[in-house]
Formats: C-alpha cells, structure tokens, sequence
C-alpha cells in the first residue's frame, strides 16, 4: 500500500488495534518476566526450511503503517537474500531476527515496489551492504518522490535471475498496483513473493496507487500473470501467505469489484454513492481506498 497517499484513519477503526496492543503490552511483564518485549511486535513465519517471513504479530492498518508490510527471507548457504525492508526504523529488528536463523550476511535485497512500508529500510541494507534490486520502472518512481536521497544500485526490466549459493530466484516485472512491481518467484521452493498485488488483511482494501503508474485493468491482468508461475503458496505485501485457490478467488474479486465500480460509474454515482454501494456488496471502499476512487473514476468508464 501507499502510506504517502493515505488519509488518516477514522477513530473507529483504530480504536479496537490499540487497545488490543496495550492490553498485550500491559499483560507483557507478567507473562514474560524473563523476556520483555522490547522491539517492535513482529515474529517469523517459517515458510519453508530456507523460506521465513517476517510478519507484525498483529496485521491491521494501525501496524502496517507503523511496521510496514511482509519482509520474505531466503537462506542460501552463501547469504541471505530479502524480499522488501519495511521502514528504515525497523532496520534492527529485521537484523536480529535474521541473525536468529543464519550466521550468512544479507546480500541482497529485492524491494517488490518503491512504497516506503516496503523499500523505506532499502537506504539503511545497502549501506550495511547488501545489494538492493528494483524494477527500472519502479526505480522513476522512486526518483521522483521529494527528498528521495539515495536509489538503489541495481535495476531490471521485465525479467531478471538472481543466483546466489546455488540457488535461482527470478523476478518479474509486472504492471498493476505500480507500473513496475516485481513477482519474486523461487522455483524450487515453488513459493512467490507478490508484494501489493493484494493484500489478505481483513480491513486492507485492493489498491492500485495511479501516481505511481498503477490501475484496476492491469491488476487483474497482473494476478493472471502471477497465476501463470508453477507455485503452492503466495506470500503477499500484508497478511498471511495463500495457496492458488485462494489467489483464483481474489482475482476473481478484483474483477467483481472493478466490473461493479464500472457499472456505477457509468450510471453516473457520486464517489461516496459507490464508495457506499462497494462497502455493502462486497466490503470494500476503507481506508485507505477512498484516496483512489477519483483514478477509478477516470479509469474505469
Ligand atoms: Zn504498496
């Protein structure tokens, strides 16, 4: 997701988050008196033998704006090769929590899009010395964001291998949520990383950020594309991983959704009308889609 362009959330939805976090943070010390919790609430997800994820303990707005999104790690026995950074605070946790599976150095890292809840920490891993990958596309868009100081070293188009301790990771560059996000494929793991293609977070709404090139008809196409890859399991930008059953069905959701903007679009609804009218039939329209809705209404005519 795009936290430039979100607008604050509304109290009610993020009262629940807090409290639930505060209660947690409260109980801490009695049920942990032996290891407080002192760095942010985030805990692995092992995937595979050589596949984690990085996740926050707890996946709602209020964490994805504090903590950023999934951060996938691949162990290689010549380093370790990460899927996206979250924000540049989190740069010490992600850190420790790689050091707790591997001795082997972050060599690279593949930011799957330029929003900062995913390439925020790119500036902070090269400078610690990993090598950071992004699509060309993605690169401008990266460029182009005000006080942008550092780009990172390498880029792509279209497709690109990365081979690191005899393993393959492939990327492929895709148009839909930006204009130059990246599926990071790892065959023999038969898993995929897919950045914000969607999210699986019951409150995140499908975005496409139209500043950065994106739009609902190269999201569908997008998923078809990532549909096309031989996979078990998809771990997304947000929330916990799918199988391809699910990915079909989250396709086919897109499309609903977009079909159904289309259709009200064309009867000439207010953005708050179908904002209203996608919350009821299919419980999209939250935060932080309503920054989106004027793109859709140019777009999907
Ligand atoms: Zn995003």
């Amino acid at each position: 997701m795009s936290l430039a362009s979100v607008s604050p959330m509304p109290h009610k939805l993020s009262l629940r988050p807090v409290t639930v976090v505060a209660l947690l943070l409260s109980c801490a010390p009695f049920a942990h008196a032996q290891q407080s919790q002192t760095g942010p609430p985030t805990q692995l997800r092992k995937m595979k033998d050589n596949i984690y994820v990085i996740e926050n303990a707890v996946t709602n707005l209020e964490n994805i704006r504090k903590y950023g999104g999934n951060v996938l790690v691949y162990l290689t026995p010549d380093g370790v090769i990460l899927v996206d950074c979250k924000f540049e605070p989190m740069h010490d946790d992600i850190v420790s929590k790689v050091k707790s599976l591997t001795d082997k150095a972050i060599k690279y890292v593949i930011l799957t899009h330029n929003h900062a809840d995913h390439a925020g920490g790119a500036a902070k891993m090269a400078a610690s010395g990993a090598t950071v990958i992004i699509s060309t596309d993605d690169l401008e868009n990266l460029a182009r964001a005000p006080n942008q100081t550092w780009l990172p070293e390498v880029s792509y188009s279209q497709r690109a291998q990365l081979r690191l301790g005899g393993k393959a990771v492939e990327l492929n560059e895709v148009r839909g949520h930006t204009r130059g996000d990246t599926l990071v494929y790892f065959p023999a793991e038969r898993v995929v990383e897919s950045g914000d293609l969607f999210a699986t977070v019951e409150e995140l709404p499908y975005i496409v950020d139209y500043s950065s090139g994106g739009n609902w008809t190269d999201l569908s196409k997008e998923i078809d594309e990532l549909l096309k890859l031989d996979f078990d399991v998809v771990v997304p930008g947000h929330g916990p991983p799918v199988t391809r059953q699910e990915v079909v069905k989250i396709r086919d959701r897109v499309v609903a959704i977009r079909e159904r903007f289309r259709a009200l679009n064309r009867e000439k609804k207010s953005p708050e009308e179908i904002r209203d009218t996608l919350l009821k039939e299919f419980h999209w329209g939250g935060e932080p889609a309503p920054a989106s809705i004027p793109g859709m209404i140019q777009e999907l005519r």
